[in-house]
C-alpha cells in the first residue's frame, strides 16, 4: 500500500500595522495549499500558532492520507486531544475518515493558559443568548469572516462588521474580527456542518491564543443526540490545548427559552442575524430559518418583541409558514414551535400552518420507509404470489411510468429490433 502523508509546515507570522497574518503551507498528497488567519496584531498567537494549523489539518489528513507530519511543536494537551478526536471521528465516519499516525513534537515547557474569555458571536439567537447570560465572564466577542459569511460577500461582511461592532460597543465588549480561508480550504476534504464547523471555530480560538484562555461556542445540539455533528458537545472539549479551552454554555437550553431571553434585550433586537441561506442579506425574512425565528418570537418572545427586531421584518404569512420546507436540522425547531403554539392556545390558523410542513415531512419519511421495506418484501417468496395476484395493476402502473422500460423487460418473444423500435417511438 502506498504511503500518503500530509505535512503541516511551520506557520509564518507577518505584521501588517495593527493587523497580523498567520499562515501555513499544507502539503497535501497531490498539491500544496495555504491556510491563513488575519486578525488584530495584539491577539494573534505566535508561540502557540501551530496549534491552529495542526487541528485544521487533522480531518483532511484522515480523509486522504495515512500519516500526518506537523513540523512545528504543538501544545501537549492538544497533541493528546488529536488522538481523542481521531477515536470519535473514525467511529462516526468509518468509510470516510481513517486513523492516521501523527508525527508531532510538543512544546516544552507547555504553554500557560491565557487569561481572557471570548465568545464566538454571529448575532444569532444561540450566540446572543450566551453573550446575554454570560456577560460578566466575557471580555471580547469574536466575529469571523469566511465561515457562515462568505469571503467574497462584501455587502454582508460590511453589514455584519457594522452591526456586530455596534452590539459589542453597546455591551462594553471588545470586538475581535478575524478573516480566514479555512472554510474554503476544508470544502475539498470535509462536510462543514457535519464535521468541520465547530473544529474551525476552535482553530480561530487557537490563532487568537495570545490572549484568550477560554472561549464559548454556541451549539444547539444536545449531548444525547447521536452524532455525527460538527458542533456535538462531546467534541468541544477535545478542541482545546494547554493555552485555550472551549465550552458550550447553552447546552440543553431549548431555542424558545433562548428567544425569551434574547427578546428582552434591545441590543440583541437591533442586531439579530439568523439567516444563513441568502448571500448579501443580513436576514432574508423568507427562508425556513428566518420564518421559524419570527414564529419563535411570536410564540415565546416578550410582547411586541417581533415588531422591535430592527433587522428582520415581522410578516408571518400563514401561507409561507405552511409552505416551509426544512432540512433535518431545522425539524426540531419547527416541532418546538408547533408544540408551543398548541400549548399556549395560539391562533388555530397558525397552529394548522405550523402543522402542515411537519405532516409533509412525516409523509416523506413514511414513503422512504415503505420503499425500503418493499425492496425487502420483493426478495421474499411471498412476492411472487403478490405479483401474480396484482399483475394487471403492476403492469398498468409500470406502463404509465416507464413504457419503454416495461416493454423491453416484459416482452420477450418479439425480435429485439421490433422492441427497440417500439421503445424509441414511446420516447423513453
Ligand atoms: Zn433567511
Amino acid at each position: 500500500m502506498s504511503h500518503r502523508e500530509v505535512i503541516c509546515r511551520a506557520p509564518v507570522h507577518e505584521d501588517r500595522g495593527d493587523r497580523s497574518r498567520l499562515s501555513a503551507t499544507i502539503s497535501m498528497p497531490d498539491e500544496d495549499q495555504e491556510i491563513w488567519f488575519e486578525g488584530p496584531a495584539a491577539h494573534l498567537a505566535d508561540r502557540t500558532a501551530p496549534d491552529a494549523f495542526a487541528l485544521a489539518v487533522l480531518l483532511p489528513a484522515m480523509r486522504v492520507a495515512d500519516h500526518l507530519v506537523i513540523e512545528a511543536p504543538i501544545s501537549p494537551a492538544l497533541r493528546a486531544n488529536l488522538e481523542h478526536l481521531q477515536d470519535v471521528e473514525s467511529m462516526w465516519w468509518p468509510d470516510r475518515l481513517r486513523r492516521v499516525t501523527i508525527d508531532a513534537a510538543t512544546l516544552e515547557p507547555p504553554p500557560t493558559r491565557g487569561s481572557g474569555t471570548a465568545a464566538f458571536f454571529s448575532g444569532g439567537v444561540d450566540s446572543s443568548y450566551i453573550v446575554l447570560t454570560e456577560r460578566e465572564r466575557i471580555d471580547a466577542l469574536i466575529l469571523i469572516h469566511g465561515f457562515d459569511i462568505a469571503l467574497d460577500d462584501t455587502e454582508l461582511r460590511l453589514a455584519a462588521s457594522r452591526h456586530i461592532g455596534e452590539a459589542a460597543a453597546d455591551l462594553g465588549l471588545e470586538l475581535v474580527e478575524v478573516v480566514s480561508n479555512l472554510r474554503d480550504f476544508s470544502t475539498a476534504y470535509a462536510y462543514w456542518l457535519d464535521d468541520y464547523h465547530g473544529l474551525a471555530l476552535a482553530c480561530v480560538g487557537h490563532a487568537l491564543g495570545a490572549t484568550f484562555g477560554h472561549a464559548f461556542i454556541a451549539s444547539a445540539i444536545l449531548r444525547d443526540r447521536p452524532g455525527p455533528h460538527g458542533l456535538h458537545p462531546v467534541l468541544i472539549p477535545m478542541f482545546g490545548s494547554d493555552r485555550i479551552d472551549f465550552s458550550v454554555p447553552d447546552e440543553g437550553v431549548p431555542r424558545l427559552d433562548k428567544i425569551a431571553v434574547v427578546s428582552r434585550s434591545e441590543i440583541a433586537l437591533r442586531h439579530l442575524r439568523v439567516c444563513w441561506q441568502t448571500p448579501g442579506a443580513y436576514n432574508c425574512g423568507t427562508c425556513s430559518k428566518c420564518l421559524g425565528t419570527k414564529v419563535g418570537f411570536l410564540l415565546a418572545g416578550a410582547p411586541g418583541s417581533l415588531d422591535r427586531i430592527a433587522t428582520l421584518d415581522s410578516d408571518v404569512s400563514l401561507e409561507a409558514v405552511a409552505g416551509i420546507s426544512f432540512t433535518r436540522g431545522m425539524h426540531n425547531l419547527a416541532q418546538a414551535n408547533y408544540e408551543r403554539a398548541v400549548a399556549i392556545g395560539a391562533d388555530p390558523g397558525l397552529v394548522a400552518a405550523l402543522r402542515t410542513p411537519l405532516e409533509r415531512m412525516e409523509v416523506d419519511e413514511a414513503r422512504e420507509r415503505i420503499s425500503r421495506d418493499l425492496a425487502l418484501a420483493l426478495a421474499s417468496p411471498t412476492a411472487a404470489e403478490l405479483v401474480a395476484e396484482h399483475r394487471d395493476l403492476l403492469f398498468a402502473t409500470l406502463w404509465g411510468r416507464h413504457p419503454a422500460w416495461t416493454l423491453r423487460r416484459t416482452v420477450t418473444d418479439l425480435p429485439r429490433k421490433v422492441v427497440g423500435k417500439a421503445a424509441s417511438l414511446l420516447g423513453r
